[in-house]
């Protein structure tokens, strides 16, 4: 009897998790990657800044489903069946060890995104997966009764023409940037958001902020105005405007309403945020605060001063902007003058016009709608035997391991799932 055929299009960490996890519960299954590229987890060895920052060292589902701007509740059920503790594991029963950082990141302990590509190929090797690259999938067609290969389900077309068939298919070709790259995915009938980036930095062209360039804030409120997006975290400050996990989290959050606009806004990338240098205080403790530092040091030059812990060119920065000279005594603030430093602190607004692209780490928001894909399986609700797992999915994460932990999820869950209709 003829082994089955599961054919994975796309060799991403989706695919090739799916590929191998297959490959290996399913003995009878025949596996084949089509990869479009010249490249195998092309994403993989870039990610991290070269180390792959493979998933986060969270353990509770509640908390890692707030980390997804889109596909929070799909992931919540998701998680159940292959969660971070899954990853750990998995890549530990391998010989690969992962460690976290401070802020929760996790690294393979070799620093090194190619011992977690070795991994993968490894077990690609050790079940017989098969690789074909530079096979762009074109088209999926449901075979014909008739057709060349018939006992098969389907025929998938190549950019060669080369057809390929197969009884079961995964798609995991991850993100694309524009609505028409996913044709081929939306002929079977399957919805598809339309795409958007998410995880960009914001422009600030000419504003003199952008002259404190390399300077960075631990914890700074970043809001959006005239929407209710805010988000707090480290800030840093670049030669064209703002970046840091702050301004990532907020371009994740907002992918959509800051690419279309609001009430508000007119979209495209043009809005104005207020940051609030010192979040854990608000106008009214500030208030307070600089009463008692006019009392306490009253002799002091504002200038040489700085009594928030922020750093020293931002301060005297921020003093430029309120139109306080550097013979100031904090005696000698005006009360007008007060007020308008404690606006600056903490809600100091900056017009953004356009993004630019987060080196590190980008993601596309959109892509195949979550109601058209069972959970427990990753199979779709429209075309038994076709299943999806990964970036392809409407599903994105910040910055921090929470792409790749969506794609190993998925790409598990698929591979149950496969094996569950064999
Ligand atoms: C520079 C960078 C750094 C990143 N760093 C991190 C990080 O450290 N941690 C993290 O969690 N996330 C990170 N991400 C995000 C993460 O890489 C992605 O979310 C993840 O790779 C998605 O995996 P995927 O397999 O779904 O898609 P991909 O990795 O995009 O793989 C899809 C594959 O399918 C192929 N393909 C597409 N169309 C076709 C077709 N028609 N036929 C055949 N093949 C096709 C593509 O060539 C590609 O190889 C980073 C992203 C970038 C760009």
């Amino acid at each position: 009897m003829n082994k089955k055929r599961l054919v994975v299009i796309g060799g991403g960490a989706a695919g090739f998790f799916c590929a191998v996890n297959a490959a290996r519960l399913n003995p009878g299954l025949g596996v084949t990657i089509l990869e479009r590229g010249n490249k195998l987890l092309a994403k993989v060895k870039v990610s991290g800044g070269g180390r792959c920052n493979v998933t986060h060292a969270c353990f509770s589902i509640a908390e890692m489903i707030k980390k997804y701007p889109r596909g929070g509740s799909f992931l919540k059920k998701a998680f159940h069946h292959f969660f971070t503790t899954d990853t750990i594991t998995w890549f530990s029963e391998r010989g690969v060890e992962l460690k976290t950082e401070a802020d929760g990141r996790m690294f393979p302990v070799s620093n090194s995104s190619q011992t977690i590509i070795d991994c993968l190929l490894r077990e690609a090797n050790r079940y017989g997966v098969e690789i074909l690259m530079n096979a762009e999938v074109k088209e999926i067609k449901l075979n014909d009764p008739g057709d060349e290969g018939v006992d098969t389900k389907f025929v998938v077309t190549l950019g060669n023409s080369k057809a390929i068939f197969a009884d079961l298919i995964c798609i995991a070709s991850g993100g694309y940037p524009k609505l028409i790259q996913y044709d081929w995915v939306k002929k079977q009938g399957h919805g598809i958001e339309a795409p958007v980036p998410s995880l960009f930095t914001f422009n600030m062209p000419g504003n003199d902020i952008t002259e404190l360039m390399g300077i960075s804030v631990e914890k700074a409120a970043v809001k959006i105005a005239g929407s209710k997006l805010s988000e707090e975290g480290p800030l840093l400050i670049t030669h064209w405007g703002m970046s840091g996990p702050a301004i990532l989290k907020l371009s994740a959050w907002g992918a959509n309403e800051l690419a279309t606009g609001n009430t508000q806004h007119p979209g495209g990338y043009h809005f104005t945020i207020m940051v609030n240098w010192l979040p854990d205080l608000n106008e009214h403790t500030l208030r307070e605060r600089m009463q008692q530092l006019r009392f306490d040091i009253a002799a002091q030059k504002m200038i040489n001063r700085n009594p928030f812990g922020l750093p020293n060119r931002l301060w005297e920065y921020l003093l430029r902007q309120t139109g306080i000279n550097e013979l100031l005594r904090w005696a000698d603030l005006p009360a007008a003058t007060q007020n308008k430093l404690i606006k600056n602190l903490c809600a100091q607004e900056f017009k953004v016009q356009g993004k630019t692209m987060f080196k590190e780490e980008f993601v596309t928001a959109g892509g195949v709608q979550l109601p058209d894909i069972d959970h427990n399986t990753m199979q779709s609700r429209l075309v038994p035997g076709l299943f999806f797992a990964g970036e392809v999915i409407n599903v994105d994460g910040v910055t921090g391991g929470f792409n790749f932990q969506n794609a190993w999820t998925t790409g598990w869950i698929a591979a149950k799932g496969i094996g569950e209709v064999l």
